[in-house]
């Protein structure tokens, strides 16, 4: 579904990203481990077309989008779930979750999706009026999480999605993640929380300055106590 090839990237005049390349199959969970400042999140960002400086190849459903609009590989069906969550202030959660929509084939059908979304995320049915930027950190991670599969994506890419997050929260979205690849979705994952994350992942890519040092089996991976200790102590 997703062909990385031969990727750099460029922060002003640092060269981040160092020639990485990847694959992720259809209907596969893969993770991105690896150091803090390893490229990880770079990574993503340049997938998903918000690193100005970039070359390689970057091939979605076997289309070549290196040069395409964010908003046009959202529309593809490769969705982003930041950091960061981008929680965008003023906006309700139901108003957050619409913008997500505008990019699904099922924009029309509104009603029909929000109560999708709301099944899956009790706690934000509870709060579709309150101002996103108010629930607690655990909350706007499910809503950034929403918000993406709101687009209907064939797949989704999660940056750190448990960093901050209190544990019980923590096992109710790797439970989410879970159900969505048994019913489908393509999945890639930055994650500090290793075992967690070769838990739920096919495979693995280890980064580390920039480039892709080791791949293999999750569960060879997590087998592997040395590569873990050299690669992806935090
Ligand atoms: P972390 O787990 O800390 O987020 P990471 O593996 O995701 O680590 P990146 O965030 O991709 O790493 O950062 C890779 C390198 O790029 C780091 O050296 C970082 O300082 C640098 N970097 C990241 N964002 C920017 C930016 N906007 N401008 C300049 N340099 C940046």
């Amino acid at each position: 579904m997703l062909q990385v090839e031969n990727l750099n990237a460029w922060y002003g005049r640092s060269h981040i990203l160092q020639g990485i390349g990847f694959t992720v199959g259809q209907g596969e969970a893969v993770c991105l481990i690896g150091r803090n400042g390893a490229g990880k999140t770079t990574t993503l960002r340049t997938v998903m077309g918000l690193v100005a400086r970039r070359t390689g190849a970057v091939r979605f459903k076997g289309e070549d989008i290196i040069g395409a609009p964010t908003h046009r590989r959202l529309g593809m069906g490769l969705a982003y779930v930041p950091e960061d969550r981008r929680i965008v202030r003023g906006l309700t959660v139901l108003e957050n979750l619409r913008l997500g929509l505008v990019a699904s084939p099922n924009r029309h059908k509104e009603a029909a999706v929000i109560d999708r979304i709301a099944e899956t995320f009790p706690r934000l049915r509870e709060r579709l009026h309150q101002a996103g930027d108010t629930l607690s950190g655990g909350e706007q991670q499910m809503l950034a999480i929403a918000r993406a599969l709101a687009a209907d994506p064939e797949m989704i890419m999660l940056d750190e999605p448990s960093e901050g997050i209190m544990p019980v929260l923590v096992d109710e979205m790797f439970e989410l993640f879970a159900r969505l690849k048994r019913e489908g979705l393509t999945i890639l994952i930055v994650e500090q929380n290793v075992e967690r994350a070769l838990q739920l992942a096919d495979r693995a890519y280890i980064v580390d300055q920039g480039e892709i040092v080791h791949s293999g089996l999750a569960a060879d991976l997590m087998a592997n106590p040395e590569i873990q200790e050299k690669y992806c102590a935090i």
